[in-house]
């Protein structure tokens, strides 16, 4: 076991629950100290410590890490791509402070380790559509992308000004069974197996040909353990990595669905989701990930439907 004391920061959420246990399965119970807004998440009660924390609070943040003889943080809390949309100026300021206060004090406690993801939403309308290159035109038009966008800019600047050693995923959409996601554009992947198996049919809020990079949860638990145990003379990029698996379209996600659900059938109503989808990259090219600390994704439709399905029905 190792002794480095972990703080999850937005533990309940759709990837902090399924990360705290990959975590502390790692790393001891005790070792990670579970945090969020929200009551503790039911999968995590009884899996370690839990506190009651807003990020936004910097000093209560700053006794806790004090407190809890905290190493690295795992920052996860965030206002997501289609919940921003309907309170830009409250996704700014919470992306941003959070980000700041667990950099700031990372600075001033001198700790071993940050972990933040960023997204792919910090690509626009004028970034290339296909096989997105890490390094290229970056013009987000949302406000989580704008957010997410500065953020790694932030991460990026306390790495090369203060030597912190911050490290960043730029996570496709996440697909994930265990804990509900939290407001973001690619949901609708999710949304499609419980309606699929509970009443066999789905009216997706995307149009049918929209394609977007995606994720199984397990490959995105993966990347991040292996982005954050990776050697600090491997990480080359301390904005944020590009990291891929797979791209579909509601049409191709529809068609897997339905050689497992007979008779599901699919209607598609566009709503303002769309436009932000349209801003976005079909596709990720995530070359540095795969040669700077050895990225490789195990989960693609095919595999992850099966999985999701077999895990549904349970
Ligand atoms: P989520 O919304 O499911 O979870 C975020 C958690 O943060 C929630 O449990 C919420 O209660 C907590 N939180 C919010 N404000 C807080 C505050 N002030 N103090 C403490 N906790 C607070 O989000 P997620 O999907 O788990 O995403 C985690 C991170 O990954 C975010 O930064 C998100 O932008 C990024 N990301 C997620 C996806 C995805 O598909 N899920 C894709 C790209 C990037």
């Amino acid at each position: 076991m190792k002794k480095d004391k972990i703080l999850v920061i937005g533990a309940c959420g759709q990837i902090g629950v399924e990360l705290t246990l990959a975590l502390r399965k790692m790393y001891g119970d005790t070792n990670v100290v579970a945090s969020d807004l929200r009551e503790e998440h039911e999968l995590l009660k009884g899996s370690g410590p839990y506190v009651s924390l807003d990020v936004m609070n910097k000093e209560m943040l700053h006794v806790l890490v004090i407190r809890h003889n905290i190493t690295q943080i795992y920052l996860l809390a965030a206002i997501l791509s289609a919940t921003g949309e309907k309170n830009p100026l409250l996704a700014w300021h919470i992306n941003m402070q959070s980000l700041l206060n667990v950099l700031d004090i990372a600075k001033e406690e001198g700790l071993d380790k940050i972990y933040w993801p960023s997204s792919i939403a910090v690509f626009g309308q004028t970034s290339p559509k296909v096989d997105t290159p890490q390094h290229t035109v970056i013009e987000p038009t949302t406000i989580y992308g704008i957010s997410k966008f500065a953020g790694e800019r932030w991460c990026e600047y306390y790495n090369h000004r203060y030597g912190i050693d911050v490290r960043s995923l730029r996570y496709p959409g996440l697909i994930s069974y265990k804990s509900a996601p939290g407001g973001g554009t690619t949901d609708y992947a999710i949304e499609i197996f419980h309606d699929a198996l509970e009443s066999k049919a789905y009216n997706c809020f995307l149009k049918e040909d929209t394609y977007l990079p995606m994720m199984y949860m397990p490959d995105a638990i993966r990347a991040t353990i292996e982005l954050m145990e990776a050697p600090k003379d491997h990480i080359k990029v301390r904005s944020s990595y590009n990291l891929g698996a797979m791209s579909f379209s509601p049409k191709e996600i529809g068609a897997e669905i339905g050689k497992h659900v007979p008779g599901f059938t699919m209607r598609y109503e566009p709503d303002y989701r769309q436009q932000i989808a349209d801003s976005w990259p079909g596709s990720i090219d995530d070359e540095l990930a795969r040669n700077d600390w050895g990225w490789k994704h195990e989960y693609d439709l095919e595999k992850m439907t099966v999985d999701m399905i077999k895990n549904l029905k349970q």
